[in-house]
């Protein structure tokens, strides 16, 4: 009998990219040279458009390449409760 490893089934390019939508707000692993972390999603699409939270500059990436930088979703804009703002 001979046992496969899934996790060798699946192609080391795919990468998960979280659930976003418009306004979310994400962490990157790199930070940026305003100082942030941060970035607002803007656009969804092929490429997800990103706004700095800090210095408003907005970027293009492609949803691949995002998956390997994303590092968490800070807040997601679908939370409407009035706990998601923070002091
Ligand atoms: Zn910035």
């Amino acid at each position: 009998m001979i046992l496969l490893d899934v996790k060798l089934l699946i192609p080391a390019n795919i990468i998960m990219l979280p659930e976003l939508n418009l306004n979310d707000i994400i962490r990157l692993r790199k930070i940026h040279p305003c100082g942030s972390y941060e970035w607002k999603v803007v656009r969804l699409g092929a490429d997800i458009g990103l706004e700095c939270v800090t210095c408003q500059r907005r970027v293009l990436l492609p949803r691949r390449k995002l998956a390997r930088r994303i590092k968490a979703v800070v807040q997601h804009s679908g939370d409407n409760a009035p706990t998601a703002k923070h002091p």
